[in-house]
């Protein structure tokens, strides 16, 4: 049987969905096994280095300058700034530092070239580094990767099809574009989506044949759950079950079994129970910190502790890359 594949279909990707849960979490968990060490958990730091007045109009989110919500609106953040926090969330135990811009694109100019600074000295710290800075250029990956950007995260969210509906001010192909400006370095790609923004469950499997077509498939898949937040379009939508974020997590694991499958936003929501059921489906890798970019999440010693009681522990960084150097040189 070939794990590792490409060519999912939408319709077999929802009948993994439909599977019974506890058969599904069985089946996900077999796979998990498989290819991980079902041990450990990618502990990643998130940082918005730049808050708020995005022109872009995605509906999910408290940061685009269309709606009023209640953030603390800030320009980019200083370089020594930025140091001081990932040292900070290295001595905590995350071995990733991921930062988040609310910019509808990267330009060329200063404020790309202090972003290039703050990757080398993360970098230079021993941590991978991650960027979420919206669309890029090819030249512009590139440059990332000089600086040594381990990771770029640039989220589908949800189907081809339900995106419309949720961001007007770009299209589905300027998304796989970028992914596709990263694919042409050496930067593992970081790509998933929400669920809970009013979308089918043909959405979600949609999803996840789109991004399971990629090929390579993405190194880490967020899966994240709305947090409703005042003032954005979605206000009104209701929390989705963790039933239903059990069989995201499953599913994405199944169909995509190499890749890291990451607990994101909506964790703080999730009790210690519901996340457990996750791990075991397959999730390993989760955000810690007190904010995830403008929104809540689980204080870091809670989510030590909630580690320590479940025998998970943190993976190291760059483990990923050493295994496809190890399988490279086989
Ligand atoms: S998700 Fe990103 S691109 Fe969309 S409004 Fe928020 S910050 Fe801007």
């Amino acid at each position: 049987m070939k794990f590792v594949r490409h060519d999912w279909t939408e319709k077999e990707i929802l009948g993994i969905y439909n599977i019974p849960l506890l058969e599904l979490v069985y089946k996900a968990a077999t796979i998990h096994r498989k290819f991980h060490d079902p041990k450990e958990v990618q502990v990643s730091s998130l940082l918005s280095i730049k808050t708020g007045a995005c022109p872009e109009d995605c509906a999910y989110c408290p940061q685009s300058a269309r709606y009023h919500t209640d953030i603390d609106i800030g320009p980019l953040l200083p370089l020594q700034k930025v140091i001081e926090v990932a040292k900070k969330a290295k001595s905590s135990g995350a071995t990733r530092f991921c930062m988040g811009a609310a910019w509808r694109e990267i330009k060329d100019g200063p404020e790309f070239e202090r972003i290039l600074e703050m990757v080398k000295a993360i970098n230079n710290m021993g941590m991978e580094v991650c960027c979420t800075l919206g669309m890029l250029t090819e030249s512009q990956a590139k440059r990332l990767e000089e600086a040594g950007l381990y990771a770029y995260n640039h989220n589908l969210d949800t189907s081809r099809e339900y995106y419309k509906k949720i961001i007007t001010t770009r299209t589905y192909e300027d998304r796989i574009k970028t992914l596709e400006n990263i694919r042409k370095t050496n930067i593992t790609v970081c790509s998933g989506g929400i669920i809970g923004m009013g979308e089918s469950i043909n959405d979600r499997a949609g999803m996840l044949t789109t991004l399971s077509s990629l090929n390579p498939h993405p190194e880490s898949v967020p899966i994240n759950i709305l947090i409703p937040v005042k003032g954005t379009p979605l206000e009104n939508q209701e929390l989705v079950s963790i039933w239903e974020m059990v069989r995201m997590i499953a599913t994405t694991r199944i169909v995509m079994p190499e890749s890291m499958v990451r607990l994101s936003a909506g964790r703080v929501n999730m009790s210690k129970e519901g996340q457990a059921l996750c791990f075991l489906a397959g999730a390993n890798s989760i955000f810690t910190g007190e904010k995830l970019l403008t929104q809540p999440n689980p204080e870091v010693n809670e989510d030590l502790d909630m580690l320590k009681t479940l025998g998970l522990k943190p993976r190291q960084a760059f483990k990923q890359l050493k295994q496809k150097l190890e399988l490279s040189i086989e």
